[in-house]
């Protein structure tokens, strides 16, 4: 029986109960009317109860119990009936009923109370006492009736599901506890890390200023030399050999510091209508070159529907498509290069590079997309850093698309992605395959000043401008552009940022809160990787920026759209080209080859060359292909030649 259908019958009970007794009480005592037979049946029903039931009169004396309160009590019912409570249970507990009871019998209700009692047996139980008064045909009370639940069970019920509660709460509160050790430990490693990386990129961006520095000036003067077309043939070459070498450069510091700003997710595209016939072109340029020097075939397949003008980041694509191409180049020996471009629809457009080189391994394809990786063909070319392909993948997901590698030994390799490259509203001036050569006739010539602390780099850009055609003046530093611009009153500054005494963000402040400053064109010249620094140049008031070391057919069209010039353009002259002649040293004494390793390495251009013309007699091929790579600058891969192992 359910405890909740055992208080439903005492309630029932307890209407039933007194006639009963009393019944019986006074059939006991001789003054009694004989049992009803209902009542009879009532009686009959409450001794074969299992719980015990009891009742007492006013004064608490019991007048009548069931079998099993008798049994509960440990006496037979003859000593039951007509005695008190303090006569059948111990005293502590008996002032406990019979202050329950005149409670009760004050209140005229119903009762309910839990204790613990030791039974019969000398078991302590838990015990529910439901307690009801009786009253008279008056409304007196004359009587209590009352019964008793073993609730033992549930009450250790109770308690093991309170223990358990604990138990389980307890267990919550110390693996919180961990848990909140664990993630503050994680926390702190976090920040840490986080810190950490803060410093790195800082360092990485700061030291990528001091080089990019110089460098401005080696690749600006390189880059005005290549525009004289009257130098000799082997001039030029040594000039290609140093914007080579100097691009090389600048590759590796911006490299270095672009994997630096993916690891601290500061990357950001740049999105502006752009030409891509011109990017297309320019990276078949580059590539030509170095296809026809090793006599590999080149294909740049693009469809006449190509969109001409797309909004895009043209220098991010132009990297990517630089890195993979110039992949496909340097590993391959024979056959050749395709690049493909596909109009997808959507205004997606699809780029693949496919070669005939030595295609890579399944197990190898997964690992060359991680920073710092490179197959042993990677490796024994001794060029690369192994970061070109994961920083491709990280700027071809953040143009909206994935860069896939389909490959297997011997057959090749493909690499594509599609990205969306939406068609241009408006049409940026620029054109392919010609540079600035001077202002067209009938202009004057504009005025402008360079703020620039670095001889070098004053030099580089007044060159230029001079060359084209502009009136140039120089201020070293802040004060002396603010003075400058006050007395020569010039149509455009060039502004370098870093400049001693005052900053270029302090000089383009002062410039603008003047009257005759505020719509002057000031365009920045940066060295500096950092976003924010960008953010804040045009926050100051710059109208552009443009990036050292300066490109600066780019540099003259910033300054042509500023200042509305017009300019005479003249075909792109080509660096003549010298084909690699091939072989290796593997045939060389290897003292010879650590003699040469070590020129190479000190860049001793001289000491190589020296050694070349004494093995010319004996080995007359790797003589030429020595002079030829110091001829080149590539003393990277003259090293790795002869540190290759010998046979092999
Ligand atoms: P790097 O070229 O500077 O070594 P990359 O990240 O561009 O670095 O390439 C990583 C490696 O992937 C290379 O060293 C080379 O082992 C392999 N790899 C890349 N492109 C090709 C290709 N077209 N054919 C064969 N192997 C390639």
């Amino acid at each position: 029986m359910s405890l909740l259908s055992l208080v439903a019958l005492t309630g029932a009970l307890l209407a039933l109960v007194p006639a009963a007794w009393c019944c019986r009480a006074h059939r006991a005592s001789g003054r009694g009317e004989p049992a009803a037979p209902r009542q009879s049946f009532d009686l009959e029903l409450l001794e074969a109860l299992p719980c015990p039931v009891f009742y007492k009169d006013a004064d608490g004396h019991y007048v009548g119990c069931n079998a099993a309160f008798a049994e509960f009590l440990g006496r037979p019912r003859d000593r039951i009936v007509g005695r008190s409570v303090f006569e059948v249970a111990p005293r502590e507990l008996a002032e406990r009923y019979a202050a329950a009871d005149a409670a009760l019998v004050a209140a005229a209700g119903v009762q309910r109370y839990e204790v613990q009692v030791e039974s019969a047996d000398g078991v302590r139980r838990d015990v529910e006492m439901h307690k009801g008064t009786v009253r008279g045909t008056h409304g007196a009370v004359t009587g209590i009736v009352g019964v008793i639940l073993d609730i033992t069970d549930r009450k250790r019920a109770q308690r093991e599901v309170l223990e358990l509660k604990a138990q389980l709460e307890r267990g919550v509160a110390e693996r919180t506890a961990q848990l909140e050790a664990s993630n503050a430990a994680l926390s702190a490693a976090k920040d840490a890390a986080e810190s950490a990386n803060r410093a790195k990129s800082i360092f990485l961006a700061n030291m990528s200023h001091e080089l990019r520095t110089p460098l401005n000036a080696v690749i600006g003067f390189a880059q005005i030399l290549e525009r004289d077309e009257a130098l000799p043939d082997d001039k030029r070459r040594q000039i290609a050999a140093i914007n080579r070498s100097g691009g090389h450069l600048l590759a590796l510091i911006n490299n270095v510091l672009e994997i630096s700003r993916i690891e601290a997710g500061r990357m950001e595209l740049h999105h502006d209508a752009f030409d891509l016939g011109m990017v297309l072109d320019a990276a078949e340029e580059i590539i030509r070159i170095r296809t026809e020097a090793k006599a590999l075939s080149f294909v740049v397949e693009r469809p006449s529907g190509l969109p001409s003008f797309v909004v895009g980041d043209a220098t991010y694509l132009r990297q990517v498509l630089l890195n993979l191409l110039g992949n496909a180049v340097k590993f391959t020996e024979q056959g050749g290069i395709v690049l493909r471009v596909a109009d997808e629809g959507g205004e997606r457009l699809r780029f693949e590079v496919c070669d005939t080189g030595p295609g890579i391994a399944q197990e190898e394809q997964e690992n060359i997309f991680q920073g710092f990786y490179q197959t042993e063909a990677g490796v024994a070319k001794g060029e690369g850093t192994g970061l070109g392909l994961a920083i491709s993948r990280e700027i071809v997901h953040l143009m909206g698309g994935g860069l896939e590698l389909t490959s297997a030994p011997g057959a090749g390799s493909v690499f594509a992605f599609s990205i969306p490259l939406p068609l241009a509203a408006t049409v940026p001036e620029m054109r392919a395959g010609t540079r600035i050569a001077r202002l067209a006739a009938g202009q004057a010539a504009p005025r402008i000043l360079v703020a620039e602390d670095l001889e070098d780099n004053q030099e580089v850009v007044r060159q230029l401008l001079q060359g084209i055609g502009c009136e140039v003046e120089i201020a070293p530093n802040g004060h002396e552009a603010l003075a400058r611009f006050r007395a020569w009153r010039p149509d455009l500054i060039l502004m370098d940022i870093r400049m001693p005494e005052m900053d270029g963000f302090q000089a383009t402040r002062l410039i603008r809160a003047l009257p005759e400053g505020r719509t002057l064109p000031i365009v920045a010249l940066t060295a500096s990787a950092f976003e924010e620094d960008r953010r804040e140049i045009l926050a100051a008031g710059c109208d552009d920026l443009v990036s050292k070391p300066v490109d600066y057919e780019h540099l003259l069209t910033v300054i042509g759209a500023r200042l509305g010039l017009r300019y005479e353009r003249v075909p792109l002259a080509r660096s003549p080209v010298a084909r690699e002649p091939g072989g290796d040293l593997a045939g060389l004494p290897h003292t010879v080859r650590d003699a040469l390793a070590m020129a190479a390495e000190a860049l001793d251009g001289e000491a190589a060359r020296d050694i070349a013309e004494r093995l010319r007699h004996e080995h007359p091929a790797e003589a030429t292909l020595i002079v030829w790579l110091v001829d080149s600058f590539r003393f990277e891969h003259l090293e790795a030649l002869c540190r290759a192992p010998a046979g092999g």
